[in-house]
């Protein structure tokens, strides 16, 4: 088996973790259960001493029309899907250009900008198991029950690649915050939002180390420079704790920590 050398402190969008070995899948048999997958790393906290992971190899990084269907391969980042659509006209990826992930990644976590969420238009998937379709898989916000490495997803194409979609999205980015992060830290409980609990009980703005839920938006958790994967976890769990006895509330995290 092959193995990458990653610097997790540099490709991990929070800038946290250690720099290890990662194995590279090139052929579905490499995968054995032992190996947690990970795509851009746009959603991990990862600590020092994580399990082994696995990185699709460049094989899996294309994106291609055949017989009337979008065919992406699991490691091709959001930024070429969207370019891709952009260039030939196709509908319904536009939220891709402001959302960071592999496609693998983006399709584990079901990700999505509002309504606009990646199952939408989703045929099918092929992971080291052979294929399930859509309706195959449970599936809801920031969920799926997926097992397997997804190597390739397919989805309907349509045509008509729509411009304000894209401002719309770098609009709803303007507020957010550009420190390294992992995007949002909580899903938002039912019929609440993590951000409005995490205020309440008096942690937007709080600072552990150089970690800090943001005073821009409290759901992120963001690096100031040179934080630990220990501050973050102490904050994450500080958080649950508050509002759990504050509000009787279990804020499940949307970040996955390895
Ligand atoms: C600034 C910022 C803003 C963000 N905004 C949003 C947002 O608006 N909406 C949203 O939904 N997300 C958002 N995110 C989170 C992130 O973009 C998504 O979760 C994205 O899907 C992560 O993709 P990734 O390739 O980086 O996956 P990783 O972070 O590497 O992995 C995420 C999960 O997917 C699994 N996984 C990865 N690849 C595969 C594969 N090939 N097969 C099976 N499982 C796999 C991993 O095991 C892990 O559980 C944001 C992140 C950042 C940094």
């Amino acid at each position: 088996m092959n193995y990458k050398t990653i610097n997790f402190s540099q490709y991990s969008s929070f800038k946290i973790g250690p720099t290890i070995e990662v194995a590279l899948l090139e052929n579905p048999s490499d995968y054995s259960k032992e190996f947690i997958l990970i795509g851009g790393a746009n959603n991990l906290l990862i600590s020092n001493n994580p399990p082994p992971l696995m990185l699709l190899s460049k094989k899996y990084d294309y994106i291609k029309i055949e017989d009337n269907i979008l065919k992406i391969g699991g490691a091709t980042p959001s930024g070429k899907v969207a370019s891709f659509c952009k260039k030939n006209n196709i509908a319904n990826f536009e939220f891709l250009s402001h959302l960071p992930g592999k496609l693998g990644g983006l399709v584990f976590m079901n990700a999505g900008l509002k309504e606009y969420e990646i199952f939408n238009n989703l045929v099918d998937i092929t992971t080291t198991s052979g294929k399930q379709t859509k309706q195959e898989i449970e599936f809801g916000y920031r969920y799926t029950n997926i097992k397997e490495p997804i190597l390739e997803a397919t989805f309907l194409l349509e045509y008509g690649f729509d411009d304000t979609k894209v401002k719309m999205f770098k609009q709803m980015r303007a507020n957010q915050p550009s420190l390294p992060s992992a995007g949002s830290c909580f899903k938002n409980p039912p019929n609440n939002y993590a951000g409005k609990l995490i205020e309440e009980v008096g942690l937007k703005g709080f600072k552990k180390g150089a970690m800090e839920f943001s005073q821009q938006h409290a759901n992120f958790l963001v690096n100031n420079g040179g934080g630990t994967f220990e501050d973050a976890f102490w904050l994450i769990k500080e958080a649950q704790k508050r509002v759990l006895e504050q509000f009787a509330i279990t804020l499940e995290c949307e970040v996955q920590i390895l």
